[in-house]
């Protein structure tokens, strides 16, 4: 099933707004990302190449566990960049189940939204490129 529309608030809005200024998503046939939902053992992920192409799997029963919204903008995240930070607070995003299942906080800190900013400053050709670098290919 796609539910794109289903984007993860406020780090997206229903319209397709972001909070980080850079990225705004829109919904379509021809979408960079998709999200999918059912049931896997290995709960939510996101295949993705980190610069908005892929897709989101949110595991059924991990939603039920974690805050729903927080896993959707969390593995949104992955697509946009952000890499996981278990250690960190409840106020990080991509601190994802680290601070626990009462965590409700579904927006990304100063320092993501300037990380992913950062990446996607001049588009994704050069976030490509960045990354391409920063892997050493
Ligand atoms: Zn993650």
């Amino acid at each position: 099933m796609t539910t794109s529309t289903q984007a993860g608030e406020p780090l997206i809005t229903r319209s397709g707004n972001s909070s980080v200024a850079n990225i705004r998503l829109q919904q379509g046939s021809n979408a960079d990302f998709r999200y999918y939902e059912g049931n896997d053992s290995r709960g939510s992920y996101a295949s993705t190449d980190g610069h908005g192409r892929g897709y989101i799997f949110l595991d059924y029963r991990q939603n039920q566990q974690y805050d729903s919204t927080r896993v959707t903008a969390h593995e949104t995240g992955h697509v946009l960049g952000l890499p996981d930070h278990y250690s960190g607070p409840c106020s990080e995003l991509m601190s994802g189940g680290g601070p626990g299942t009462s965590c409700r906080n579904a927006n990304p800190d100063a320092n993501e939204r300037a990380r992913v900013n950062q990446l996607w400053a001049n588009g994704l050709a050069a976030a490509m490129d960045k990354a391409l670098e920063k892997s050493g290919r």
